[in-house]
């Protein structure tokens, strides 16, 4: 059976040569030069369809963890009004990063850099009874943010996308319990990802609140530190810690080891809110007839700069080196020349049947040799390739590479499940 998309053609935006390609320093520049993204302007960008497919099983396995704590999702309007922002008075304090605008009326709006105001507003006018608690929801969407200096591609964007959800609870301890609940679900999804991450503690910052806590991955390209104890449970952003100097020795506040510094991305960001929006922006219900404002959290996570983070951690010097639940395909199959397409093809569909048809991919080219299109495969880090060749048509072997461990394996198409699985 022939698949929608099987082909390596129709993901084919560019056409250059990197024969002669020297892989840069900058994860950014990697992934434009292999079109994942396209920089439209300083700060913004167009996702290519490699770089979509990276970013649509990001939100897969978001849509999984959201899923686990019962959060529904949203879709809340990109723009929003100067008068919900002037009631938690963020307005104001929001300085320039804020992008403003009016339009025709002269009614002023800006580009939401994050929804707080928008469903805490929604949520007051929605809620009648605790009956209806607790609340939990989510949306994937874009922000704004006037950033100084945006930097690193999609690691600090003009506009960006961004998981974010809102809970609302009837008091503080339920609250909490969400705010464990969500911290336990990220876990769960940053360990799906597949790379190494720290939970630190954290600044709550312009968004304000109680409790916070960061996920970050340890990347030389962080703009963030953050400073974790050996010894115990201790770690936290050095944001919270009072200047900080990279070569000096730290003491860890509650057993005095040495904290260890690293340069840090952050990716996810967790606060624990309590009524600070619900009480200004009217989302109250009643208990024992008094009117109460709800308790909140909202949850963060940066999925296009994840795209880049994740890029920047795991390349190396022949390319990116994808994980394989966030691989743009997990499986590329090559046939060693046009005459070993159709045996390509069989074992496409087989091999289709264990990993799924959105995973597999052939590379099905007939203007580019088989050389080229193997240290294209390199580059782009498809986690598996599947050579077709001589061997399958006497034997039933193909052979594997395995990207990141630069692993080879022969084996007959049927026992292929061992490893791609
Ligand atoms: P940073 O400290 O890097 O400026 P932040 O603390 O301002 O980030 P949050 O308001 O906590 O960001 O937003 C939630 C998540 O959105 C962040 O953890 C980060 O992963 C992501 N994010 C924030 N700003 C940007 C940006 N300009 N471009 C891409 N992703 C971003
Ligand atoms: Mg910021
Ligand atoms: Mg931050
Ligand atoms: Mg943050």
């Amino acid at each position: 059976m022939l698949q929608f998309i099987r082909n390596r053609a129709s993901v084919e935006l560019l056409s250059r040569s990197f024969r002669k390609y020297n892989v840069p320093e900058s994860s950014g520049q990697l992934l434009q030069d292999l079109g994942f993204v396209h920089m439209s302007m300083s700060g913004v960008f167009h996702l290519l369809p490699l770089g979509l497919r990276v970013q649509e099983k990001i939100c897969r396995l978001i849509q999984q963890s959201m899923k686990s704590v019962g959060a529904a999702q949203v879709s809340l309007a990109h723009l929003s009004s100067k008068e919900v922002w002037d009631r938690s008075h963020r307005w104001e304090t929001s300085g320039r990063e804020l992008f403003r605008l009016s339009d025709r009326t002269e009614r002023e709006l800006c580009l939401a850099p994050t929804h707080e105001e928008d469903i805490t507003q929604c949520i007051a006018n929605l809620v009648e009874s605790q009956k209806q608690l607790p609340i939990r929801v989510y949306q994937i969407g874009r922000k704004y943010r006037d950033e100084a200096r945006p930097r690193g591609g999609l690691l600090r964007g003009k506009e960006f996308v961004m998981k974010d959800l809102y809970t609302f609870d009837i008091d503080a301890d339920q609250a909490k319990e969400t705010y464990r609940q969500v911290l336990s679900a990220y876990h769960q999804f940053f360990k799906a990802v597949g790379l190494p991450f720290s939970m630190v503690n954290a600044d709550t910052g312009n968004i304000g609140g109680k409790l916070s806590h960061e996920f970050h991955y340890r990347s030389q390209a962080g703009e963030d530190t953050i400073c974790v104890c050996p010894s115990c449970e201790f770690s936290t952003n050095s944001e919270l810690l009072k200047e900080i100097q990279p070569e000096t020795a730290h003491p860890c506040p509650k057993c005095g080891d040495e904290l260890a510094l690293s340069s840090s991305i952050e990716v996810g960001h967790a606060f624990l809110l309590g009524q600070v929006y619900s009480s200004k922006l009217g989302a109250n219900v009643e208990v024992n007839q008094r009117l109460q404002p709800l308790y909140m959290g909202c949850y963060g996570i940066g999925v296009s700069r994840m795209i880049a983070a994740i890029a920047n951690v795991t390349k190396d010097s022949k390319g990116l080196v994808w994980p394989t639940n966030v691989a743009p395909w997990k499986v590329l199959v090559v046939p060693t020349s046009f005459k070993n397409m159709q045996a390509a093809e069989s074992v496409y569909d087989t091999v289709a049947n264990v990993v799924g048809t959105d995973n597999i991919l052939l590379e099905d080219r007939s203007n580019h040799s088989f050389g080229y299109k193997m240290k294209d495969a390199e580059l782009i880090g498809y986690p598996f390739v599947v050579i077709v060749g001589s061997q399958f048509q006497e034997q039933k072997l193909c052979e594997v590479h395995v990207r990141a461990t630069g692993g080879r394996h022969l084996l007959p198409v049927e026992s292929l499940h061992q490893i791609l699985l």
